[in-house]
């Protein structure tokens, strides 16, 4: 019997949906577990936030587990099933139909001063901020240092996440068939004195951005994607495509561009002729 975990966010609609659900699977060959047993389908119901919250709350179970996202408001890039779709999805998943489609994730390696390491995965991006002001801090393209960055933060995005916070600071949309990661500055101080490439830059599988902060610039906040933590004595980030890879179920296939388009353009061209007829 396949096992699914739902996994709602405290809002109203997501709870009521949440049970809704359960309601319907009742008769279903369909097991629900509890968190600490891993399934066939990792099911988030509320928005892209909460599948990130799920993300981070079970890696123990990414390499096993597809991912399903339901969203209680607009369609979103990772929860890209409705409300009203709910039929269609229990259906699908029970005809037995395994197949899925996966996203490069984000390794992020901190080491700090007194020698001690940290790995995490970012499904979105990773960013460096400072509780100080101004973050300066150098910045390694695999071996080779490329500039010296000074300003309010750098943010590292995967493809899905570029059209995350990476999109507000200018970089590029990236199709998540693409292995690459991108940097963007935000807010970087140019001038006489100091310069930075001021423009997106895209990075292949096999390299790095490697960020060395000065340590004058005090306490930084590191977040991976909505989860933050503080350090204070950090001596080197590293970045790079990980190896692993997160799997989300294909039971309905939502085109990339379609997602683009109608979450940040709206009408798409065709449907504006066809009003004009
Ligand atoms: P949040 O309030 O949970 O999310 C901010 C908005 O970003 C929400 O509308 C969320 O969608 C949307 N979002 C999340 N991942 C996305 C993706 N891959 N593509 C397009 N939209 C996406 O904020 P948070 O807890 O601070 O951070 C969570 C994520 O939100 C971050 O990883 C970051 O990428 C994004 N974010 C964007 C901005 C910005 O554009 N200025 C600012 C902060 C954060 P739902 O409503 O479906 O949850």
């Amino acid at each position: 019997m396949l096992t699914v975990l739902l996994y709602a966010n405290d809002k109203q609609l997501s709870q009521a949906l949440k049970k809704e659900f359960i309601q319907k699977i009742k008769d279903q060959p369909i097991r629900l577990v509890e968190e600490k047993e891993q399934a066939d389908y990792i099911i988030t119901i509320g928005g892209d936030g909460t599948l990130l919250s799920a993300f981070h709350r079970f890696p123990q179970y990414l390499e096993y587990s597809q991912f399903i996202g339901i969203h209680t408001g607009h369609l979103g890039f990772y929860a890209d099933w409705l409300a009203n779709g709910i039929d269609q999805l229990i259906r699908g998943l029970v005809s037995g139909n395994r197949e899925s489609v996966s996203y490069p994730l984000l390794t992020v390696d901190i080491k700090t001063t007194d020698k001690r390491s940290i790995r995490r995965l970012a499904l979105n991006e990773f960013v460096l901020r400072s509780t100080a002001g101004t973050v300066v801090c150098d910045v390694y393209l695999d071996d080779f240092c490329f500039e010296t960055f000074r300003g309010d933060g750098i943010c590292i995005s995967t493809p899905t996440g570029s059209t995350g916070l990476n999109k507000s600071l200018g970089g590029a949309v990236i199709h998540p068939k693409l292995d690459a990661m991108q940097m963007t500055e935000i807010a970087s101080i140019n001038n006489l004195i100091y310069r930075t490439l001021s423009s997106p830059v895209i990075v292949p599988q096999e390299e790095s951005i490697t960020l060395k902060p000065d340590s004058q610039s005090g306490n930084f906040i590191l977040s991976l994607d909505n989860q933050s933590l503080s350090l204070e004595n950090i001596e080197s980030i590293r970045t790079q495509i990980a190896p692993q890879r997160i799997r989300f179920a294909s039971l309905k296939h939502t085109h990339f561009w379609d997602r683009v388009a109608s979450s940040f353009i709206g009408n798409h061209p065709s449907d504006s002729r066809e009003l004009n007829r």
